[in-house]
């Protein structure tokens, strides 16, 4: 049986005690653009925060793309979050390999070059990383001012969350 077809017969259990509640219009507090990684799927644990306040977004690295950038114009502006924590980790798959490596790896495996070259967002450094994504998204000039954009780092073997300063901001401390 394939992993789908033993979760849809789970559903069918899930259902049954399901609280319909939990259908209302959602409220979420805060907006999380983290990493794809199963590691940072306890966001609720790893945040200290109920899974209703979380309104989460999720990208390979994570990439800040122009998707993401909209989605969170409309978790804050549609759904009303208030704050934005960009989450990156150490360990990232994305970091184990560049653009140009997986482009050239698909075209030779595949023997098909028609979708290159492809952008998989792939970086180095998930401080560097986060810098970028910090500016990109405070600068963007449909989110809001008053909306806090602040990154940290999740590290993979600790368990701890260490916050990364845009440069600017370190530049003043
Ligand atoms: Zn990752």
């Amino acid at each position: 049986m394939s992993i789908l077809d033993k979760a849809l017969e789970a559903n069918r259990n899930y259902a049954k005690n399901y609280d319909p509640m939990l259908g209302k219009r959602p409220t979420p507090k805060i907006a999380v653009v983290t990493c794809m990684d199963p590691r940072l799927s306890d966001l609720s644990g790893i945040l200290g925060l109920p899974q209703a306040d979380i309104d989460v977004i999720r990208t390979g690295g994570p990439a800040v793309t122009e998707d993401v950038l909209a989605e969170l114009i409309v978790s804050n502006r549609v759904l009303g979050t208030t704050e934005i924590l960009l989450l990156n980790h150490t360990g990232c798959g994305f970091t184990t390999f560049t653009d140009d490596e997986m482009n050239a790896k698909l075209r030779a495996s595949t023997g098909d070059a028609s979708p290159a070259p492809m952008r998989f967002f792939s970086f180095k450094d998930p401080e560097e990383n986060t810098r970028e994504q910090i500016k990109k998204v405070r600068s963007h000039p449909w989110i809001a001012k008053e909306v806090p954009v602040r990154g940290f780092i999740f590290d993979v073997d600790t368990g701890r969350l260490s916050e990364v300063k845009a440069l600017e901001e370190e530049r003043a401390a």
